[in-house]
């Protein structure tokens, strides 16, 4: 790797606060970045520019529970960067959210969108709770009331939520809804992932999952992997994890293993996702599911496998159990789901790791898509759409695999590399205000 041209004093430590897990994604972040700095040898300027998030908003806010009493609860939005356009990010509702873990999901926005080339930067935004703890009038509320709070931040010039953990298109339903409410006209264009009566987009639903499933197709063509019959496991069971294990089994792939919070299954013989969907809905796990075995995150991340997808949290491998994985490629469904401290060992095993900022950047690329047909007022097909979508992920893929190879490097600094260069030379271009 090229040595840093940064002067010891830029070389800051990253500001962890405490030992949450948002500090640990914070921190694999800015190692992330510090690597990907290094490696294009980047301004010393430009480097403090990028490395510190442009807005930090918090708020605290009460609620009503149902049971009368009030509870006041911690919400944020992070503004990483703004330089190559409006930011662009999931909300997430999730008990262990706080703020640099925000912070560390706005960075990875900002390189996202750039690296798939889609004209937003990159922000974040959460509340700390947990959504099984409310009901639906409460999940209500407290999205009305978060989406008030930053209303004054947000708009589809300025800055444009969508679903993440613990929310989902009703969340978004509900946030354009107070926002049109208070300025008397429909604002469809101020969250993306909305349901398609409203403005959505087809395909934005699966999106995330369809992107997963495109670079884990882009990457068995490349490694010679035949993905009809491949096995696959699958860690989570949400919106990511659940589409990409549908898409793949209708690929006809074998999915063998899945887990969400409460526990997990596997079967030899494959699972159907289907049947697993409407357990779930049925029971709120996947867990116990009729002629399945029982199975916990350790295990499945140890299967012999061809793809290990992972889809729930962020640091899930870290250096105590990344030597256990035997997948030949892991698609990074999730953010930030393995520790920077497990990539080496991970390479040195062979397992070809499909970074984060590629593999699930499906979901702010039909994000893209819904946020122009709702400019335009004009929508497009689910044909177009997933032909838009493959063609812009493969060509994504494309350049992350041939950097990786031209530069003799792993692909996740080859994709920092790429996206922090693309927001480099925006920031750049426009210069220093005032
Ligand atoms: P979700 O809330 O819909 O689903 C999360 C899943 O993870 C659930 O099945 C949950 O049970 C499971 N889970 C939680 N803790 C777990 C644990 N300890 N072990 C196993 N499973 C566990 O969330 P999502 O939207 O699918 O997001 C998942 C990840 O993908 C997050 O990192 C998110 O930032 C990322 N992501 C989401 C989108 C999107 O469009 N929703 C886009 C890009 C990235």
């Amino acid at each position: 790797m090229t040595q840093s041209v940064q002067p010891a004093t830029d070389r800051r430590p990253p500001p962890v606060a405490s030992a949450s897990a948002g500090a640990a994604a914070l921190s694999a972040a800015m190692t992330q970045f510090d690597a990907a700095a290094d490696h294009i040898q980047l301004d010393p300027g430009l480097r403090a520019v990028l490395r510190a998030a442009q807005r930090e908003l918090t708020v605290n806010f009460p609620v009503k529970r149902d049971d009368g009493t009030t509870q006041v609860l911690t919400g944020y939005r992070v503004q990483h960067n703004l330089a190559r356009g409006p930011a662009k990010g999931g909300l997430r509702f999730h008990p262990a959210t706080d703020l640099d873990e925000v912070r560390a999901l706005a960075m990875w926005m900002t390189w996202k969108c750039a690296l798939v080339n889609v004209p937003f930067g990159g922000a974040k935004g959460g509340v700390t709770v947990d959504p099984r703890s409310l009901s639906e009038r409460e999940k209500e509320s407290v999205t009305r009331r978060f989406a008030t709070e930053l209303e004054w931040l947000i708009g589809p010039e300025k800055d444009i939520p969508a679903p993440d953990m613990g929310t989902n298109a009703q969340t978004m339903a509900w946030i354009m809804d107070t926002v049109s409410m208070h300025r008397g006209y429909s604002v469809p264009g101020v969250v993306t992932g909305k349901p398609v009566a409203i403005g959505g987009s087809l395909g934005r639903a699966d999106a995330t999952g369809q992107g997963v499933v495109y670079n884990v197709e882009e990457a068995c063509r490349r490694l010679g992997v035949e993905l009809r019959g491949a096995r696959i496991a699958v860690q989570g069971f949400g919106n990511v994890g659940e589409a990409s294990a549908r898409l793949l089994h209708q690929a006809g792939a074998k999915i063998v293993a899945v887990t969400d919070v409460s526990g997990g299954v596997t079967d030899e013989r494959g699972l159907d996702p289907v049947m697993l969907r409407r357990y779930l809905e049925e029971t709120g796990s996947v867990a116990g599911a009729p002629g399945t075995r029982p199975i916990d995150n350790e295990q499945l991340f140890a299967l012999d496998v061809e793809v290990l997808v992972l889809a729930a949290l962020e640091n899930q491998i870290g250096a105590d159990n990344a030597e256990r994985v035997r997948a030949r490629i892991l698609a990074e469904g999730a953010n930030g789901p393995v520790d920077p401290a497990a990539d080496p060992i991970l390479r040195r095993n062979g397992v070809n790791v499909i970074p984060d900022i590629l593999c699930n950047a499906g979901g702010v690329v039909v994000s893209y898509f819904e946020w122009v047909q709702n400019r335009e007022a004009r929508f497009w097909s689910l044909d177009e759409i997933n032909s838009r979508l493959h063609e812009i992920i493969v060509e994504a893929a494309g350049t992350v695999w041939q950097r990786a190879e031209s530069d003799g490097i792993p692909s996740r600094l080859a994709a920092h590399a790429i996206a922090v260069e693309r927001v480099a030379e925006a920031t750049r271009l426009r210069g220093l205000y005032p």
